[in-house]
């Protein structure tokens, strides 16, 4: 099917991606090269205009180009690694706090039967609300702009869990409960500390504890040179995983 006005193309230079909808009056300056509408419009995805590869979007290019980021986000290699450890599919509801900028959310939504998310702060509540509006996702998430502390949840009911809050070990009594008998619960934390005092708080409540990070190492695609990138992305965060014991 042709690129029509009002679709999301990813835009690839040489070495750049940009995220558009192309709308009339688009255009896009890079390098001495212009793109513009009428360029794009009738055109397949998969189509070199001048120097520029006009590209379908996916999940990934729409998290990390397109979302508006008012939080730090789980980064999708982490996320993707996150939803196949919490063991979902279409058949689990899933339990998400907080809800940041809707990165994490937006991917278990997509393996998930149903997310239950909750996020404190008003303004990153709205924000996530509106980069999933903005790209038709999270259709199955039911979002509450709440501390999760307040929320009415009902116990054992969720198949898994994923928090991503600076004091996880405060809500973790209450994760517990509501989680089904051997349900996985993971968990981000920046600092190794901070780990260490979730790792202390599992005891007795989670079992078969793992504790990761995940590094992403790119390379410069160039077949006869080929060799990493000059600078990565050298720490997001410390993955915990660990199932509810009884
Ligand atoms: N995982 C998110 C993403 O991928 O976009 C980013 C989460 S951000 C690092 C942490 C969020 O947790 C913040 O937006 C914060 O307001 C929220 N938060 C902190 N404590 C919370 C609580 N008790 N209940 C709900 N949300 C909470």
């Amino acid at each position: 099917m042709p690129i029509q006005e009002g679709d999301l193309v990813l835009i690839q230079t040489k070495d750049k991606r940009f995220l558009k909808r192309i709308t009339p009056g688009f255009n896009i300056n890079y390098g001495k090269r212009t793109l513009k509408f009428e360029q794009i419009v009738g055109k397949e995805y998969g189509s070199v205009v001048e120097d520029f590869y006009l590209l379908k979007p996916n999940l990934e290019s729409i998290i990390l180009y397109g979302f508006k980021r008012k939080t730090q986000i789980i980064y999708p290699k982490d996320a993707f690694y996150i939803a196949f450890k919490l063991g979902i599919d279409r058949n689990s509801t899933v339990l998400e706090f907080g809800i940041g900028s809707g990165a994490l959310t937006a991917v278990l939504s997509q393996l998930a039967g149903k997310v239950i998310a909750y996020e404190v702060s008003q303004e990153f509540y709205r924000n996530a609300l509106k980069n999933w509006e903005t790209f038709g996702l999270c259709k199955n998430v039911e979002a509450t702009n709440m501390d999760f502390s307040e929320a009415e949840v009902q116990e054992e009911f969720f198949d898994a869990c994923f928090v991503d809050v600076r004091e996880p070990w405060l809500y973790l009594e209450k994760v517990h409960k509501v989680l089904k008998k051997s349900a996985t619960c993971g968990f981000l934390l920046p600092t190794t500390n901070q780990v260490s005092q979730l790792l202390k708080a599992c005891e007795g409540l989670f079992g078969g504890i793992e504790v990761m990070e995940i590094l992403l190492r790119r390379y410069k695609p160039v077949h006869e040179r080929l060799r990493p990138e000059d600078i990565m992305v050298a720490h997001t965060g410390y993955l915990v995983f660990g199932m509810k014991i009884v």
